[in-house]
């Protein structure tokens, strides 16, 4: 799992670090170029992959790489699956 943020597209307005549902992220006291407050990760081991952060953050600063796909993606897919079968 790799959390990806890009500092010079963060403008710090913290809605990654409050939306988290595993507290993550945290907010830095690191300047970003255009002299924003950026989001870092402090823990990335609690990182479930749930992509809320990339989804809530209004910048597109953040992208989550997963190993494995979160298990609502599997559950979707097997449903797809399912349907397909039936017809
Ligand atoms: S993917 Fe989910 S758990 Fe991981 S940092 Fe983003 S909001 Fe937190
Ligand atoms: S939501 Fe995006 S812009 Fe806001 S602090 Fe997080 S990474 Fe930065």
């Amino acid at each position: 799992m790799q959390i990806y943020i890009n500092e010079e597209f963060c403008k710090g307005c913290g809605f990654c670090v409050h939306f988290c549902p595993t507290k993550v992220l945290v907010m830095s006291n690191k300047l970003c170029p255009k002299g924003n407050f950026v989001a870092v990760v402090k823990d990335p081991d609690k990182c479930t992959a749930c992509r809320l952060c990339e989804l809530v953050c209004p910048d597109f600063a953040i992208s989550i790489e997963a190993d494995e796909k979160p298990t609502g993606i599997l559950r979707e897919e097997k449903q797809g699956e399912n349907l397909q079968n039936s017809f």
